[in-house]
């Protein structure tokens, strides 16, 4: 049967990838991906050629439907991002959608993604939680930030490193300077650091220590605690 297939890639350590993964890129007529020359390097890396065509946020709309019809009509199209899931916070839903749409079959692969092990390794509660990705640069981010004030749920955001201080200090300011939460750096990688405290700790901790890399962090829900040693 016809199906678009979703694969997941790593995050940072080539060895995330799964056995599946790679036999279905494998057994793909066409890779879809964000950026062909970083998906590129990975099936270089594992010795996969095929041929690779750009899917990403500024020509999606565009090629969607020509994409849905050729998997309708027996082509095997997966689609990966640079890193982890597609659609998490990367480009997929418009082309699930679409695919829901004309009901032709959609299948994603278990594997990499950055948010499970931030939320999992923050020592808060994981057995309810809301991820939500990255909050808008300007207009709205305050709006989503007052927004989430009586979430009780565990929260996962996405932020890049040149904005993580602000964030804190802003989560800080709206869930109170006590509020503990998790701020995960380079997950997988050479470099993986992971920091808990309150929001105002945090934000003096990265504040003395610019960080780089691939941030998440992960914020307790109203009234959550975490004990973490002086
Ligand atoms: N599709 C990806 C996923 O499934 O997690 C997310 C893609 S999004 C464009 C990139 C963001 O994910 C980064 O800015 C960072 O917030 C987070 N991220 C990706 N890799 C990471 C890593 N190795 N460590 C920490 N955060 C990471």
């Amino acid at each position: 049967m016809s199906k678009l297939i979703i694969v997941p890639t790593p995050i940072g350590n080539l060895e995330d990838i799964t056995l599946r993964a790679i036999r279905i890129l494998k057994e793909a007529d066409l890779i879809l991906a964000e950026d062909t020359r970083t998906s590129g390097n990975l099936l270089r890396h594992l010795l996969i050629q095929k041929p690779l065509r750009s899917f990403h946020a500024h020509n999606e709309h565009k090629v969607v439907m020509e994409l849905v019809e050729r998997i309708a009509s027996g082509e095997k199209i997966v689609l990966v991002s640079d890193a982890g899931t597609p659609g998490i916070s990367d480009p997929g839903f418009l082309i699930v959608r679409e695919c829901v749409k004309q009901g032709v079959d959609v299948e994603t692969l278990p594997g990499p993604t950055a948010f499970v092990p931030a939320l999992v390794n923050s020592g808060l509660p994981c057995d309810r939680f809301c991820f939500e990705g990255f909050l808008p640069q300007k207009k709205g981010r305050q709006t989503r930030i007052k927004n989430l004030v009586d979430e009780e749920r565990t929260m996962v955001f996405y932020e890049s490193p040149f904005r993580l201080v602000k964030a804190l200090e802003e989560f800080s300011a709206a869930f109170g300077p006590d509020r503990p939460g998790c701020v995960c750096r380079e997950l997988s990688k050479f470099h993986e650091d992971v920091q808990r405290g309150t929001m105002q700790s945090l934000a003096e901790h990265f504040t003395n220590h610019p960080p780089k890399g691939e941030i998440v962090i992960v914020v307790g829900g109203k009234d959550s605690k975490l004990e973490v040693p002086e």
